[in-house]
């Protein structure tokens, strides 16, 4: 059926978002129609503060308020671990398992079907930060897929070179699972039960 200008743009910027189809789009509009003015306007405000305040860490890439993030700038963490991931979110959820050394987000996985290729991803960035020194292994933790296989294999191959223990969690967490979907006690047991990478 035919809406109001504004509510048809407001259903399809809803639209955009992942997991919401035209149904919940129109729920989710004609709920702000009829809830009080403050409610849809702290929705509109926190989403407009999100893109204003949030930036990525010039060293993990992780997202926060500061730059380097407090978990870069937190002297009492273990900086010669470093945890790759491939998703900030990832990040909350090692966080949530214990781990206590560092981050690097790769933003992404090797992916050619979708044209993303590591040139895409931060590994320069990676390889950088291991050759500055101090990091003596480099943990590999992207999802237990076939893309997450074919990063972590070419991630562990630009850091031959380098003079680093690299290693691969444990598959303890379902293969073809994504990371943010274990649980923190799966995610500490497939820490604890990290190995070195073959080949
Ligand atoms: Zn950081």
């Amino acid at each position: 059926m035919a809406y109001p200008p504004a509510v048809t743009r407001l259903i399809d910027a809803f639209k955009t978002l992942p997991g919401v189809g035209t149904r919940t789009a129109e729920r989710l509009s004609f709920h702000l129609l009829r809830a009080p003015p403050d409610e849809g306007r702290e929705l509109a405000e926190a989403m407009l503060a999100l893109r204003s305040s949030i930036i990525a860490c010039s060293q993990c890439n992780d997202l926060a308020e500061t730059d380097p993030c407090p978990i870069c700038a937190d002297e009492s963490r273990d900086r010669k671990r470093m945890l790759v991931v491939e998703q900030p979110r990832d990040v909350a959820a090692f966080e949530e398992a214990g781990w206590h050394g560092l981050y690097h987000v790769l933003l992404g996985h090797i992916n050619p079907l979708e044209g993303i290729e590591a040139r895409h991803l931060t590994i320069d960035g990676l390889v950088d930060r291991v050759a500055a020194g101090g990091v003596e292994e480099v943990v590999l933790a992207t999802d237990p897929d076939y893309e997450g296989d074919a990063t972590s294999l070419h991630v562990s191959r630009r850091l031959e070179k380098g003079n680093v223990r690299v290693t691969r969690i444990a598959r303890g967490i379902a293969s073809g699972s994504a990371i943010e979907y274990s649980n923190a006690a799966m995610l500490s047991d497939a820490l604890q039960g990290r190995s070195a990478l073959d080949g």
